[in-house]
């Protein structure tokens, strides 16, 4: 019996992804069951962008700046192309290529399907999926973070890998022995040819979710109990796949953990990125973590306000931030900062002098990546709107996606006004920039660059 594994259209085809990769090798721990993975995303790229995949490695020879002009070309192109495609699938209309996948699918003659969802754009042609393969007469089975309320209704929908075994083992996959030791995520039936990036970059998961789970705008965290990987099962995966350039996806790794996997990690000469919030107690640890081989770390700075980091719940000290930055940049490590304007009951003048604390670091600053605050459903802010000015939280129904949110907000500046602020001062934000903006949306790629 044979379960492929697939990863729709649309995100960026710039890395693996690592959902099936480690999926892949728990169910093939856990089950009798012939596995493949098919990443559909990385495919449909190919096929549709073949000129960009053709002149990269000419693109990343002449440097950063003719490398970050052929992705932003990309970006361009495919964000308009997917919105293209979105539309089409709205007005029930196959998307491009979807033919030439569905034959894809069919080729491999499975007796299962699983689709992994990461992000809300791959919702749009997982339906267009769901719909074309339905003459198969197979189970299809949805799972991940970005399952909408409607593909629930399309598929079989399993919360997590535990179910999707127990699933299985109703359809007559027996069970095999429990595997004493955790297995490495099996990146094995990905080509590395299909990702736009000059070299092949990977993404690596060390913990189960965010130890820290706090912030309260956040909802990307796991809600399962925080438990770190085995380090001898991260560096069994990089060796099994040769890896070079690694892109830890997780939300965040606390400072004594990014000692221990520095320790595991001199030895084998990669270059890593990682999500930190700036404290502290990170100073003293950055030499370390440079010399074996930390290259970027996205900082969760968000607001240059005490009182919005406290209403963030963020856990940092706005008076740290500057000498985490310039000890980072002068250790040689490259920073990136997210910051999110317009959080509830934030002011002109607290947005403003985010702005100006941003240039005063300018400086330390590799790349900035801005983002409006978004009310997002299961958030602590949802929960609780009273505490944070918030009242009237309205869905409002959509075709594919789940029902937009809109709120009131009786103090502070409401989304259009932040939108407007942030879109009249973009230019100081682009001034501080060292590297190509588009890395803003393929933060891995990073890593290629010195
Ligand atoms: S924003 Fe980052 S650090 Fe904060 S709870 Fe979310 S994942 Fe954790």
């Amino acid at each position: 019996m044979k379960l492929l594994l697939l990863y729709p259209p649309f995100c960026t085809p710039t890395a693996m992804p690592y959902s099936l990769a480690a999926l892949k090798s728990n169910l093939n721990a856990a089950l009798d069951l012939d596995i493949q993975c098919l990443d559909l995303n990385a495919y449909f790229h190919t096929l549709q962008f073949p000129t960009y995949y053709q002149n990269i490695q000419s693109a990343y020879q002449q440097g950063i700046t003719a490398y970050g002009e052929l992705l932003q070309q990309f970006e361009n192109e495919s964000r308009e192309l997917y919105n293209k495609n979105h539309k089409q699938i709205i007005a029930s209309q196959p998307p491009d290529h979807l033919q030439n996948l569905v034959h894809h699918i069919k080729e491999k003659k499975p007796n299962f399907i699983a689709i992994s969802l990461v992000y809300n754009s791959q919702c749009f042609y997982t339906q267009a999926l769901i719909n074309a393969l339905s003459t198969l007469n197979i189970p299809i089975i949805v799972g991940g973070p970005a399952v909408t309320t409607n593909l629930k209704k399309s598929a079989i929908y399993l919360k997590n890998e535990q179910e999707l075994i127990t699933y299985l083992q109703t359809q007559h996959i027996h069970a095999k022995p429990p595997a004493t030791i955790a297995l490495p995520p099996d990146f094995s039936d990905f080509h590395t040819q299909h990702y736009l990036s000059a070299k092949p970059i990977y993404p690596l998961k060390t913990t189960t979710t965010c130890f820290y789970k706090l912030c309260t705008f956040c909802t990307h965290y796991a809600k399962v109990p925080y438990a770190e990987y085995p380090i001898d099962t991260i560096i069994q995966t990089i060796q099994n796949h040769n890896i070079k350039y690694i892109y830890f996806i997780d939300d965040m790794i606390s400072t004594k953990r990014l000692l221990h996997l520095a320790s595991a990690l001199k030895p084998l000469n990669v270059k890593w990125w990682v999500q930190l919030r700036p404290t502290k107690d990170l100073i003293p640890a950055l030499s370390e973590l440079h010399a074996a081989g930390l290259h970027t770390v996205c900082w969760g700075v968000e607001s240059a306000n005490q009182r919005i980091l406290d209403l963030m719940k963020k856990g940092t000290h706005i008076q740290d931030i500057p000498s985490v930055l310039s000890t980072s940049h002068t250790t040689g490590i490259k920073n990136m900062v997210y910051i999110m304007f317009g959080f509830p009951t934030e002011t002109k003048e607290e947005v403003m002098s985010s702005f100006d604390f941003l240039t005063e670091q300018k400086d330390n600053i590799d790349l900035i990546c801005s983002s409006i605050f978004g009310l997002q459903q299961g958030s602590t802010i949802y929960d609780n709107p009273a505490q944070y000015q918030i009242s009237n939280i309205n869905e409002k129904k959509r075709t594919v996606l789940d029902p937009k949110i809109t709120y009131n907000i009786s103090s502070g500046l409401t989304t259009e006004q932040t939108k407007k602020i942030r879109h009249r001062h973009m230019h100081r934000l682009n001034a501080i920039n060292k590297v190509p903006k588009v890395f803003d949306y393929l933060k891995e790629q990073m890593l290629l660059f010195e």
